[in-house]
């Protein structure tokens, strides 16, 4: 069979690594036959979901028949106030890696140029590519984006800069100070993206969300999601908040009904319910402390997080590592595609799933 057609798919896609997500629970529970699994694989809220969430979704499960609102009317109205933006300045996304991908397809065509740092997000490379752009990868300092190197690096070929504060999987973050010298800097023709995907677990005054500065910056576009501290990954609802004239082109390539009825009723429900907002947050600090504690005790170096994971230097392949702890039933993430081969990503879980991963992770340090 002639297989042509398959020569003649965009020339990006045709050498795409696709995304590597978190191993399901399912997924190891097949294979291993185990009964019992910690999943501190994908950043999701230990907690499990708000119970005035799950009494939302059970309302709205009898409306299923019909189509979701396409302008996500209510939680664009509710965000907009939280925010005193205008509600046309917010662009829903299914999740908002979608919104990610909606800014790739409105404004990535090939020759242009994407910016962003070694050891960020997988997905900035993923869109850039499908798009048949090129991505100029910074090197990292210390694990750290290096943000003078990335004004050096914008041509005029640059179109977009992506940038995750804090960033996944390092955990390192950017002072408010920092940050907003370097939107400051860029100049106009090219857009700012900065990914606050872990925005809520931040208790630090220096600093700030980009939010509060769009009003300055026409080219700024910052990426927020539920998926994280609001405990809604299954649900798939993230957004962007940028000037009208950015929105009303993401707006353009959007599917209709990108984001569906229950995500919807969902994340209102989930910014109403601060008492858990407030509970995730204080969790994730006791369990980073209790992670932390141990990774002392253990003579064990970690990545600074401000987030809710730690990127921690294991001194051996963390593959090998990640492989080992899923025979023990523990799901963490292996990060060499991310160039840390030899460090693993743990999500900060409850206090008895970080105890069962300490234990784990001691045992297999021990024996080998
Ligand atoms: C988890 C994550 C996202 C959000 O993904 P969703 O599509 O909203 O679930 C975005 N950016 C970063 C850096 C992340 O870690």
């Amino acid at each position: 069979m002639s297989c042509d057609f398959l020569l003649r798919a965009n020339s990006g896609v045709r050498t795409l690594q696709p995304y590597e997500p978190g191993k399901p629970e399912s997924e190891l529970a097949r294979e291993l036959g185990l009964q019992r699994i910690i999943k501190l694989a994908s950043n999701e809220n230990p907690l499990g979901p708000s119970l005035s969430v799950l009494q939302t979704i059970e309302d709205h499960a009898s409306r299923i028949h019909r189509y979701p609102d396409g302008n996500g009317f209510q939680l664009k109205a509710a965000l907009a106030e939280i925010y005193d933006i205008d509600a046309g300045q917010i662009t829903l996304g299914n999740g908002s890696n979608d919104i990610l991908q909606l800014l790739a397809s409105a404004f990535l065509s090939p020759g242009d140029e994407v910016i962003f740092s070694q050891h960020a997000f997988a997905v900035y490379a993923i869109v850039t590519q499908a798009a048949g752009a090129t991505a100029k990868v910074i090197p990292a300092t210390d694990y750290q984006a290096d943000l003078d190197a990335h004004l050096a690096a914008i041509s005029d070929d640059t179109k977009l800069i992506f940038l995750a504060n804090p960033n996944n999987p390092t955990g390192s973050w950017i002072w408010a100070e920092e940050l907003k010298a370097f939107i400051r800097a860029v100049p106009e023709h090219v857009l700012v993206v900065i990914d606050e995907a872990y925005a809520e677990y931040i208790l630090d005054d220096k600093m700030a969300s980009a939010i509060s500065w769009l009003a300055e910056f026409p080219n700024l576009v910052v990426t927020r999601t539920f998926s994280k501290a609001y405990g809604l990954a299954g649900l798939r609802v993230g957004y962007g908040v940028c000037s009208l004239q950015v929105a009303d082109l993401l707006n353009r390539v959007r599917q209709p009904f990108n984001v569906n009825s229950l995500a919807q009723a969902a994340a209102l429900a989930a910014l109403e319910d601060q008492d858990y907002l407030i509970e995730s947050v204080q969790l994730n600090t006791q369990g980073m402390a209790q992670i932390e504690a141990k990774l002392k005790q253990l003579d064990l170096n970690w990545i600074p997080s401000k987030a809710n994971f730690l990127c921690i230097a294991v001194n051996q392949p963390g593959r090998d590592l990640y492989q080992k702890l899923l025979r023990q039933g523990v799901i963490v993430r292996p990060i060499d595609t991310y160039e840390l081969p030899n460090h693993i990503r743990v999500s900060i879980g409850t206090e008895e799933e970080n105890e069962e991963f300490l234990i784990a992770l001691e045992k297999e340090l021990v024996t080998n």
